[in-house]
């Protein structure tokens, strides 16, 4: 694996392989790395010739000082993980080599995404994932971006950013691997206490019985049903929604045969958890194939 501070020298080495006929896939990561991850660059290799991953963690996404400080970092084990499942290059940027003292915010018309679930509550958040990867996207240039499901909302901003910066990379999501408990992989799992740690669970299983009762029951009452067992269960619920899976928008009634996504953010203590079920369609499938089997 070839490591990489600077955009001048990765460039240098991209330029080379693009010459050469050889496509480039870029798993973008915040490190802490987990099997999440690692499932993310094997997808990468499986499509593209040279698998590149990054590791920083965008001070411009979090909308909370705190959490950013928090932020579990695991560099040296990152790099001995990303070593032995076979990544090609590894970019590691110092905040200045993104962000230079005379960079300039822009701002992305993301629409209605913004202001609904993730982005009403963290607001600024998907600003800051859009700066970013259209600063890494813009000069890095690859085939493919490969990013998880896990994080639902953030790839459907993303497929919009990548049209409103008419960046020639096209987004191929991957589904969301779990614990053999449920629990989905996530770097914040590294804060839970262990008595946190065997709550947790219950965000997935309480998805997987809101999905079974949404076939015959109204989504609000699923809904409702859905937020006051896991406040049981000692979460502080954020939200919990039953959506569009391209608009996002709340489903006020299913028919047999609908898609929609199950989405969820809750806290445990003060670490906030998210997680979502895909409802028909194909992704539902592969995300039972890509959990880990018990
Ligand atoms: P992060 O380092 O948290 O920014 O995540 C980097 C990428 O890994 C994002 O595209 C996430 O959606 C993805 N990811 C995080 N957790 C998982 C998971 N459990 N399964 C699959 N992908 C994941």
């Amino acid at each position: 694996m070839i490591l990489f501070k600077h955009f001048k020298d990765l460039l240098k080495l991209l330029s080379k392989y693009r010459k050469e006929g050889r496509t480039v896939g870029f798993v973008p990561t915040m490190g802490a790395l987990h099997e999440g991850h690692l499932s993310l660059l094997a997808a990468c290799k499986k499509s593209a010739d040279i698998s590149l991953c990054s590791i920083f963690v965008n001070p411009t996404q979090f909308n909370q000082a705190a959490d950013l400080d928090k932020y579990p970092r695991t560099l040296p084990q990152d790099i001995d993980l990303l070593e032995q499942a076979g990544c090609d290059i590894l970019f590691l940027p110092a905040e200045d080599e993104i962000y230079p003292p005379l960079f300039e915010k822009r701002q992305y018309d993301l629409g209605e995404l913004e202001t609904l679930w993730e982005g009403k509550h963290r607001p600024g958040h998907f600003q800051g994932v859009s700066m970013v990867l259209d600063i890494l996207l813009s000069r890095i240039q690859p085939n493919w971006l490969f990013m998880g499901l896990k994080d639902y909302q953030q790839c459907r901003v993303v497929e919009k950013l990548l049209r409103l910066i008419n960046s020639t990379a096209a987004l191929l999501p991957s589904p969301t691997l779990r614990e053999r408990d449920g629990l989905a992989l996530s770097s914040r799992n590294l804060r839970l206490s262990p008595e946190q740690r065997q709550m947790a669970p219950e965000m997935y299983k309480t998805l997987q019985q809101a999905e079974e009762s949404i076939r015959h029951k109204p989504p609000a009452e699923v809904v409702q049903n859905a937020i006051q067992r896991l406040e049981k269960k000692g979460f502080r619920v954020e939200y919990f929604a039953a959506v569009h899976p391209e608009t996002m928008q709340e489903l006020s009634e299913m028919n047999p045969g609908d898609e929609a996504v199950i989405v969820v953010a809750a806290y445990l203590g003060d670490i906030r958890l998210i997680d979502n079920l895909i409802i028909g369609g194909i992704q539902e499938d592969e995300e039972r194939e890509g959990s880990k089997k018990t």
